[in-house]
């Protein structure tokens, strides 16, 4: 198959523009089209000689996703889009537009390999990895949607389908191709990565000493009850987990994220927010709580809003920071890490 032009950095486009004996500013005006003015066909370089955009047209490939459903919110506020590959696979990206913010959240592989018991994409179990130049093109879906309405792509958070460190490299390659300066200028901040806690991940990107920020999905406070959810405890388990993490935020000085998902009488006790506070204690750090998105393949339920409040309150008076994230277009299947492709196909909307 030929060439996906998103999974070409700037040098390689280059190097490929130069064995096609084309000078090397050429290859800064691909580069300006596709990620300054977000041309997505090469008809659209109306700057090139036409010689050079049949050539493109010819030795690369340009359309990476198709569309082939969107659902949109009541509130018309979060958008998630099933998203085809060529290989006929398919992937989510959803889009929520909240306080003055245009935030996308994209997947990094089509299903998962971590079996989280409660996340619909880990009940899918793992096809395979994304292309960094597919991981782009999600961000570059959207970032031609809202640029027709005068609009731009706010933050990124990388908590689709898929973990993020299983494809580390594709992944942060994808985000360095979006931060480039020359190109869609994408500042590395606004990017936020979570992982289930692949502690190798987590050390890799310690040194790297990146500006993006970190979150991990930890969602309980205990080896017994984290293996029971989270399969991947077993191999690296919380203390493990939790070193990792504080060597982060040592070494970048940082804020790190945990991500909680509110079980009913399963992790919402007050038994596991007092272990959650004595774990967290003394990092620099901010707890996420959101209720459970119920999925097929689990029964566990959601808490209740009074349990939730409980838990916060306990966690802030431990004095560990928490915020309760709401569910977000949960009509449409929009919480991150459990896009139901199977359950959308069977209410696709055509677009
Ligand atoms: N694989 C990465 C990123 C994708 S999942 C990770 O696990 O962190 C993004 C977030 O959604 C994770 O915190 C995940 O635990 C959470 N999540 C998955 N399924 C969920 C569900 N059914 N309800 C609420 N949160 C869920
Ligand atoms: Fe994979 Fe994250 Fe879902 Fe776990 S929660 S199965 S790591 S996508």
């Amino acid at each position: 198959m030929t060439t996906l032009v998103y999974d070409l950095p700037l040098p390689d486009l280059t190097s490929l523009l130069e064995s096609w004996g084309q000078p090397a500013y050429r290859a800064r005006q691909v580069w300006q089209g596709l990620y300054q003015h977000l041309y997505a066909e090469p008809g659209q370089f109306t700057n090139l000689p036409q010689t050079l955009r049949t050539r493109l047209e010819q030795e690369l490939r340009f359309a990476a996703l198709t569309p082939l459903a969107r659902l949109q919110s009541r509130d018309r506020k979060t958008v998630k889009t099933l998203l085809g590959l060529d290989d006929g696979r398919q992937i989510e990206a959803v889009l929520m537009r909240y306080q003055k913010r245009n935030t996308l959240c994209i997947s990094t592989q089509v299903g998962c390999a971590m079996g989280c018991v409660f996340c619909a994409t880990g009940q899918m179990g793992f096809t395979r990895h994304l292309s960094s130049g597919e991981i782009v093109a999600q961000v570059l879906h959207y970032a031609r949607l809202l640029r027709s309405e005068g609009q731009n792509v706010t933050n990124v958070v990388v908590m689709g389908m898929g973990e993020p460190f299983h494809n580390y490299d594709n992944t942060l390659a994808a985000i360095d191709l979006l931060n480039d300066p020359q190109g869609y200028n994408f500042g590395a901040r606004r990017f936020t990565i979570s992982t289930v806690g692949l502690v190798p991940g987590i050390r890799r990107f310690t040194e790297e000493k990146r500006q993006v920020n970190l979150a991990i999905s930890l969602h309980a406070a205990d080896d017994e009850l984290r293996s029971s959810m989270l399969p991947v405890d077993k191999r690296y388990p919380i203390a493990a987990l939790l070193s990792a993490c504080r060597d982060y935020v040592a070494a970048t000085g940082r804020r790190i994220t945990f991500e909680w998902a509110l079980v009913r009488e399963v992790n919402d006790t007050p038994e596991q927010a007092r272990r959650l506070t004595e774990l967290l204690k003394g990092l620099l750090c901010h707890v996420n709580v959101i209720p459970l998105n119920p999925t097929p393949g689990y029964s566990g339920q959601a808490t209740t809003a009074e349990r939730v409040q409980a838990f916060r309150e306990l966690l802030e008076r431990g004095g560990i920071p928490c915020t309760v994230r709401l569910r977000r277009g949960i009509e449409i299947q929009a919480g991150c890490g459990q896009l139901a492709v199977k359950s959308l196909k069977n209410q696709k909307d055509p677009i």
